[in-house]
């Protein structure tokens, strides 16, 4: 074993079914007394229902997250935050709404509680993307950090099957790139293998059975794991591939993350063997990077980049700009094998 680093991030995190019956306590052990309630437009009815059912009195809602953390709406958020005199942000959603109650605490040094409801994994790291002008930057900060996350597996059943699958994939890129990372130790490579063996099971199960509570209860365990994951090391080339790609062509998060990682752990695979052999085991297969494209297949991920909207001239400029500024990876960037990887890719091609 080697000399290592590991860093744990601090956050109290109560895990079950039911468990949004503890959120009044946890508000109080927090010392919020006036909590600022978080969701998109799509969730509003039912985080104002989880207020007025688990928080007597004071709760309000501003219910106008969005996708990618716009600064507008933040700035929003921030004058109902101070009008309504809340003193904690309470976070009920995907992604999109986590990051709104982590840039408003960013702005006011506020205490978190976090609620999810997919499987994105925000809750448990430092990170904030946030976008101005159309352009997004990204931040690290233990400012931004939730304080305490409650998962409650009854709070995950309504989301729809595909973009559970969706989701838990763009989960699995986290646990699979900190496996090979830079800052790879012991214990989180524990953590990722246990978040990615209890999702690839669990996924499947939650296609053909949305309520199955059991399929359910491994997906949040193996997300939350992911988030510790991505919270904790740094990310390589399947991370730096799906930014490049997203931003540039506009592409849609979970699914183009769904559609590279297969590709890009098999561009890895020769220089980490020592990864693949506890990836074989951690998924019980002997092809890990085929069992991830036969699993997006399973959660009806898109067929390939094209079916995003990329278009193919796009895959040498894809290329050169993955290749420029790149993220630490374990195999050196070479720009006929990157072309080669994005091209299967765009064409939903299995990896190779
Ligand atoms: P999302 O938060 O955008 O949610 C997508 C839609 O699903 C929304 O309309 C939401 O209201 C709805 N929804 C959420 N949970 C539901 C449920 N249980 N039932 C029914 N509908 C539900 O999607 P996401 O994938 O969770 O988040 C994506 C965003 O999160 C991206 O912007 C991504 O960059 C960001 N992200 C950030 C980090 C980080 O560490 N900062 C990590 C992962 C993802």
């Amino acid at each position: 074993m080697q000399d290592f680093i590991y860093k744990a991030n601090p956050a109290r995190v109560i895990f079950g079914q039911g468990t949004l019956d503890q959120l009044a306590e946890e508000l109080t052990l927090l010392g919020i007394t006036t909590p600022l309630f978080l969701s998109t437009p799509q969730q509003a009815d039912q985080v104002t229902e989880i207020a007025e059912t688990h928080v007597s009195g004071s709760a309000q809602l501003f219910g106008n997250a969005a996708m990618h953390t716009p600064t507008a709406v933040t700035e929003k958020a921030l004058h109902f935050l101070k009008s309504a005199g809340a003193d904690g942000i309470v976070s009920v959603g995907g992604g999109s709404t986590i990051g709104l109650g982590k840039a408003l605490a960013l702005r006011t040094n506020l205490p978190q509680l976090v609620v999810p409801t997919t499987y994105a994994g925000s809750e448990m790291t430092p990170i904030l993307g946030e976008t101005a002008d159309g352009v997004k930057r990204t931040m690290s900060s233990n400012k931004v950090l939730p304080d305490t996350v409650i998962y409650d597996i009854d709070l995950t059943t309504t989301l729809p099957p595909r973009m559970s699958g969706l989701s838990g994939l763009n989960a699995i890129a986290h646990a699979v790139e900190a496996l090979y990372a830079e800052e790879a130790n012991p214990v989180t490579s524990l953590i990722a293998l246990e978040a990615i063996g209890a999702l690839v099971e669990a996924l499947p199960v939650i296609m053909t059975d949305p309520s199955d509570s059991d399929a359910r209860r491994k997906a949040a365990y193996g997300a939350w794991l992911c988030g510790v994951c991505l919270g904790t090391v740094g990310m390589a080339l399947h991370h730096k591939l799906c930014h490049t790609l997203g931003g540039t062509f506009d592409l849609p998060h979970a699914e183009t993350h769904s559609i590279v990682l297969p590709h890009a752990l098999a561009y890895n695979a020769p220089a980490i063997p020592e990864v693949m052999a506890h990836l074989r085991k951690a998924m019980d297969t002997d092809d890990p990077a085929r069992r991830l494209y036969e699993l997006g297949r399973t959660v009806e991920a898109p067929e390939g980049l094209q079916a995003l909207g990329m278009p193919e001239d796009g895959i040498g400029r894809a290329v050169e700009l993955a290749m420029a500024n790149p993220y630490w990876n374990p195999r050196p960037l070479e720009a006929g094998a990157l072309h080669a990887l994005i091209r299967n890719a765009h064409a939903g091609a299995p990896p190779s």
